[in-house]
């Protein structure tokens, strides 16, 4: 079950979106100990001060008194040198809500300086939902041109390096992602997708990776639930979570898909609402109630919401009794705890659950399961060398358990994992977990 926070300020009018003081708690609980050190992904590859926590949080005081300039371009890169991955909140004896002082401080940077114009491009498209859609379509049509063949029919990379701005951002010829799909996954089935007595009925948010990377593992979570007789709603007018927007500071823009995904989901008239992606899932749990605890007319219907959302996992093992999978799925797999499902939404036990009930799997853990893949939205475009230095640790870790197969429960790590897997020299294949309890259905 979802947990909320109601109290962010105790001014009735704003969130700590909107006002970086607000945040003025959370930074006197930092009692500089350096904790944070030993668990930062950031500060694990690049050994750097400035990268760790408690730099950050002593920056936003040195901001807040005055001393320092929220836009002077060191600042700024320190601000964005983070992946929001919250595994500093795990090893912090003072509880330290960090998440919220890294949201804040891009928050209040954006207000005083606007967004650079690519990102306010970007952004305002997703608020256009259609044509958002649109674009994605052109680029998938257009992306044999740039793109070459494909890898089990999963993968696909550059036709030719992109010179040297294309390697800065990990876009050389060894490149491996999931190709954009021209058919999207809500254009592959009905706005409600019945089955013959169904027991319940969930809404389904799909978020814009299943949508447009991939859209099978989407059917295959769609399947299970018809699999467990229920019914699933999903709404084509959902837009994006917000989350891309949201650690870029784009308040008003994150606020605005909330609105339109909450009015979206009231419209089901379903009891719950199920998602595949931690960040999403995470989006619907904690961070619309934070963002609309000001709104008397949104923030009630947000935390409705948030105490109905759970990670499909969750949903199968703890709200209904999950039909045990009869198929045999004959594979080696490991899981990867993706950072939002795992320190936003606690959902750890409930995936291992299920790929241990299918039988012909083995489950090997790796030695740090939780450590974060190095993602971080698009982090791994902005701070490609990091980012990718944090990944090679995590193949190599896959790579001792000698599985054949990673499991994962959120589309961003898969596209991270898949990249580096395959730089690592791993033969292994990346897949939702949920595509493995499909596949075990299927066989029986
Ligand atoms: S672990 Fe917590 S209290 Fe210690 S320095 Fe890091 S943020 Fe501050
Ligand atoms: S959120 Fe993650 S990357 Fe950012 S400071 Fe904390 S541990 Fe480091």
């Amino acid at each position: 079950m979802a947990t909320t926070t109601k109290t962010l300020s105790g001014r009735p009018d704003q969130t700590y979106h909107d006002d970086l003081a607000i945040v003025r708690e959370e930074l006197d609980k930092c009692m500089k100990c350096g904790n944070c050190m030993a668990v930062c992904p950031v500060y694990g590859a690049d050994k750097v001060e400035t990268s760790v926590t408690r730099s950050k949080i002593a920056v936003a005081e040195a901001i807040l008194a005055g001393e320092l300039e929220l836009d002077d371009p060191q600042v700024s890169e320190m601000l964005f040198n983070c992946l929001v991955c919250k595994s500093c909140m795990t090893n912090c004896p003072t509880k330290v809500n960090f998440d919220r002082i890294i949201l804040a401080l891009r928050a209040a940077l954006v207000r005083k300086n606007g967004l650079p114009w690519l990102k306010r491009m970007i952004f305002s498209t997703l608020k256009h939902p259609r044509l958002f859609d649109a674009g994605l379509r052109v680029g998938a049509a257009l992306q044999p041109l740039v793109f070459r063949g494909e890898k089990g029919g999963k993968a696909i990379s550059p036709r030719s390096p992109f010179g040297q701005a294309g390697a800065a951002i990990g876009f050389d010829g060894e490149r491996q992602m999931p190709g954009l799909t021209v058919t999207p996954l809500r254009d592959r089935i009905p706005e409600v997708v019945k089955v013959a007595s169904a027991k319940m009925k969930v809404a389904f948010f799909t978020g814009d990776s299943l949508n447009y990377f991939y859209p099978e593992a989407g059917m295959d979570l769609i399947e299970v639930l018809s699999a467990n007789d229920i019914e699933v709603h999903i709404p084509k007018g959902q837009s994006c979570c917000g989350v891309p927007v949201l650690v870029h500071g784009d308040v008003d823009t994150v606020r605005a898909l909330a609105r339109n995904n909450l009015d979206t989901f009231d419209r089901t008239g379903c009891e719950y609402l199920i998602t595949g992606c931690g960040s999403c899932g995470g989006a619907w749990q904690h961070d619309y109630t934070e963002l609309m605890a000001a709104d008397p007319v949104y923030g009630p219907r947000a935390e409705y919401w948030a105490q109905r959302t759970y990670d499909i996992s969750t949903f199968l093992t703890r709200v209904i009794k999950l039909r045990p999978p009869r198929g045999r799925v004959d594979r080696v797999v490991t899981y990867h705890d993706s950072c939002h499902l795992k320190k936003t939404m606690k959902v750890f036990a409930e995936p291992r659950e299920i790929l241990k009930g299918i039988p012909g799997i083995t489950f090997k853990e790796m030695s740090a399961p939780d450590a974060c893949c190095g993602s971080g939205g698009s982090y791994v475009l902005s701070h490609y060398e990091t980012s990718s230095a944090i990944g090679r640790k995590k193949a190599e870790d896959i790579n001792r358990t000698a599985a054949d197969t990673v499991s994962v429960g959120c589309p961003a790590c898969m596209m991270q994992l898949l990249d580096n897997v395959h730089r690592a020299d791993g033969q292994q294949e990346v897949v939702h977990y949920i595509s493995l309890l499909a596949e075990s259905y299927r066989k029986e």
